[in-house]
C-alpha cells in the first residue's frame, strides 16, 4: 500500500491489525483511530472507543491508499 504521506499512517508498534489495542480481544468489528499520545494509528473494538474517547481522534479525514481510481477510458 502507497500513502501520500506515509509518516501520517504510521501504526503503533504494539498494534495487532486484528486485536484491540486497548483490551487486547478479538473483536468482530475493529475500528481504526489515532492514539492522541503518539499520534500513531491503533485498531478499537466499539467498546473501547467509546470508553476512551477523550484518548483517540477518528482519522478518517484523508483517503487511504489505492488513490483515485483510473477512468475508464
Ligand atoms: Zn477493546
Amino acid at each position: 500500500m502507497k500513502y501520500d504521506d506515509e509518516k501520517s499512517y504510521l501504526f503503533h508498534e504494539k498494534d495487532h491489525p486484528d486485536r484491540c489495542f486497548a483490551c487486547a480481544q478479538n473483536a468482530e468489528r475493529l475500528m481504526i483511530v489515532r492514539r492522541i499520545a503518539g499520534m500513531m494509528l491503533v485498531h478499537l473494538c466499539p467498546e473501547c472507543l467509546l470508553n476512551h474517547l477523550e484518548e483517540y481522534l477518528l482519522d478518517n479525514t484523508r483517503p487511504w491508499g489505492g488513490g483515485p481510481t483510473n477512468p475508464a477510458s
